[in-house]
């Protein structure tokens, strides 16, 4: 079955396009019966508060809960992180409806405003191959947000060293993964529980298909995979 990609706002042509590389179809995603559809979703990044704006107007928040409820794999993001997670903060009062599922609480806007954004080599044990390739991976993080606090069921992927002049460094209102204060903090910018994959940054923007790899994989694993053509995949 193919793969959906929620397709209201930002990122979602840059996903499929990934998908295709790896020779899965992705599927447009704007109305809550094309879910049933498909195995599993990508929720792209973007603009969390517009997306959120568009998910209601189309009545899709019921139908993406309940895929998400069915334990679909779902990978968000950037904005689609902060959409499947439980908890936002860094928001304006009241903030965006969330799809939650995953027990994290999300930054938005952890890294700063768009001045802020940077990409960074960083590691991420998953992505070696079987053959030793490189488990590091280029991220391109723009507005990004984080993952500032996880569940107990909550796997870490990847991790980012806060950059010092960050306002939540030293904010004793955050809590910054506490293990790992010293001597360098940092914070988780990848997670995965059970059938949810978030990443504060942008795989799609690289052209590295890695990380999509490993989505297809969970997928595949889950039951819920994109048919025969994931045996192409390779890497992971
Ligand atoms: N921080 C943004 C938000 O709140 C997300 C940025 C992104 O998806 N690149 O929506």
């Amino acid at each position: 079955m193919a793969v959906g990609v929620l397709a209201l706002q930002g990122s979602f042509n840059e996903h499929i396009a990934a998908l295709r590389r790896l020779g899965v179809k992705g599927v447009e995603i704007r109305k809550p019966e094309q879910l049933g559809n498909v195995s599993s979703l990508i929720i792209p990044g973007g603009e969390s508060t517009t997306m959120a704006k568009l998910a209601e107007y189309h009545n899709l928040f019921p139908a993406l809960r309940e895929f998400v409820k069915m334990g679909k794999p779902v990978w968000g993001t950037c904005a689609g992180l902060i959409f499947l997670a439980n908890k936002a903060v860094g928001q304006k009062e009241g903030g965006q409806e969330l799809i939650g599922g995953l027990d994290c609480t999300i930054h938005r806007n952890f890294f700063g405003s768009q001045i802020y954004s940077f990409e960074a080599e960083i590691a991420a044990a998953e992505l070696a191959s079987k053959e030793g390739g490189p488990e590091t991976f280029r991220a391109v993080f723009i507005r990004a947000p984080a993952v500032i606090e996880a569940g107990p069921g909550v796997e870490v992927l990847a991790e980012y060293p806060v950059p010092s002049n960050n306002v939540l460094y030293s904010s004793s209102s955050v809590r910054i993964q506490e293990e790992n204060a010293a001597p360098e903090k940092k914070v988780i910018v990848a997670v995965k529980q059970k059938n949810l994959l978030g990443t504060a940054f942008h795989p799609e923007l690289t052209a590295d298909t890695r990380w999509h790899s490993y989505f297809l994989k969970m997928a595949c694993e889950s039951g819920e995979g994109a048919s025969s053509s994931i045996v192409a995949v390779e890497g992971v």
